[in-house]
């Protein structure tokens, strides 16, 4: 077996489980590893720490699987995928969803591999070379496991390039008159569209169910902006939950062409619904400019910070379109803002939405505290699986 040796006193972080190497603490590297081999992960003394696959065109040199000696197998793999599908058995039971996160990499220990199903699809993504290398055994792993009609591959991340491999996009396992059409599924009762061949994400933003299902139960009634709405979860949720209307913005015309298809899915009244298309941030200057108040507000930007050098301009970022949230709010109106940059932690994030009060000069009361739904589980010991959080807030 090919081996990985750290510099001394660079253990520290493996010993508390955190699945990453990255290449400042590799001291040396023995058996020639190509992208995506197994290797074993020594210290410096030459004692075994942990197995893993191996890429030595990523920043992260090895990523962990396990941290005994055991065999990485084919019946490794099979196993590991079946055990993280078990572990969504009360999703799989609830009637109302039937679209949620299957595999979540690193936080399902399967490092580089996501997995979600919509109703009788299954949509897959191979983020690094150590699944790339054993796809086969994944994919048959996913078609068992589900016994989904189709198997569909967006292997389209830019990720993907850091490792050294090519875009993959098509139906990998079963039908693919499965994804002819738009995939229809279910979440929280409502039905939804979702276009997995070249939607967002892997089509649609699941990590925001439980979210939606929140800030419906406060929309009776109310005049809703949805601000980043991409296809339209939160805004159907809300009229679904009795809002009197609901203003859509999102920058991309595709998604809003979806967002038509939503309402329409759900018997909800277009003339209810107003779309704005564009900018955001120019979004809320328009509406500001003439005059309209909303009683709640989603924020629900895409990540303004990928790394921790551009934490504090994206922390100005989210200052700024909660303030102008919150000057179109009437009094007592709910703000639900959301962060998905993991640099951003909630402290921070809690900091700027202060600030953005305090600049709006409007009293802001933090009524609860949002997170990814648990089919995105957060590993302990990764904190980097931790990215998604919101706040519910009075704005008075
Ligand atoms: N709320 C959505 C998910 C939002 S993801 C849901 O529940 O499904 C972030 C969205 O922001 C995407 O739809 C993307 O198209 C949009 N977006 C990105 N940059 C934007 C900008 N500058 N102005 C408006 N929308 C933007």
């Amino acid at each position: 077996m090919a081996s990985v040796t750290l510099i001394p006193n660079r253990e520290k972080s493996l010993r508390h489980r955190h699945p990453w190497v990255f290449s400042g603490a590799v001291g040396s590297v023995s058996g020639d590893p190509d992208a995506g081999a197994i290797v074993d992960v020594l210290d410096a003394h030459g004692k075994f720490l942990a197995r893993g696959y191996y890429n030595a065109q990523s920043r992260i040199r090895v990523r962990v699987l396990a941290w005994e000696d055991r065999p990485i197998d084919e019946a490794f793999w099979h196993a590991r995928v079946l055990e993280s599908l078990t572990r969504r058995g009360a999703l799989s039971a609830d009637a109302d969803t039937d679209a949620y996160r299957l595999v979540h990499a690193e936080a399902d220990l399967l490092p580089g591999l996501v997995a979600d199903r919509y109703g009788e699809v299954v949509v897959v993504q191979f983020l690094t070379a150590g699944v790339e290398r054993v796809r086969e055994v994944i994919l048959d792993a996913l078609a068992e496991g589900t016994g989904a009609r189709c198997v569909f591959e967006r292997s389209d991340t830019s990720s993907r390039s850091r490792e050294g491999l090519a875009a993959s996009v098509g139906c990998v396992r079963g039908d693919a008159n499965a994804v002819a059409e738009a995939v229809r599924v279910r979440e929280n009762g409502l039905r939804f569209v979702v276009n997995v061949g070249s939607g967002q994400k892997t089509g649609f933003y699941l990590d925001q169910r439980c979210n939606r299902a929140t800030v419906a139960a406060r929309a009776r009634n109310a005049r809703v902006l949805d601000v980043f709405c991409n296809t339209g979860g939160f805004g159907v949720g809300a009229l679904s939950g009795g809002a009197a209307s609901v203003v859509f913005a999102d920058s991309s015309g595709p998604a809003l062409q979806t967002l038509g298809l939503n309402l329409e899915a759900n018997g909800l009244d277009p003339a209810a619904c107003e779309q704005l298309q564009g900018d955001a941030f120019e979004s809320l200057r328009l509406l500001r400019s003439k005059g309209r108040r909303f009683d709640l507000v989603v924020l629900d930007p895409p990540k303004f910070a990928s790394s921790r050098h551009q934490l504090d301009k994206a922390l100005r970022a989210y200052k700024d379109i909660n303030r102008v949230a919150m000057e179109l709010l009437e009094p007592g109106g709910t703000l639900a803002t959301f962060s998905c940059s993991q640099a951003a932690d909630i402290a921070s994030f809690t900091l700027a939405v202060a600030w953005a009060g305090i600049d709006a000069r409007r009293d802001v009361q933090i009524l609860q505290r949002l997170g990814q739904a648990e089919d995105h589980p957060v590993l302990a010991s990764f904190p980097e699986s931790e990215y998604l959080k919101g706040l519910v807030c009075r704005v008075m």
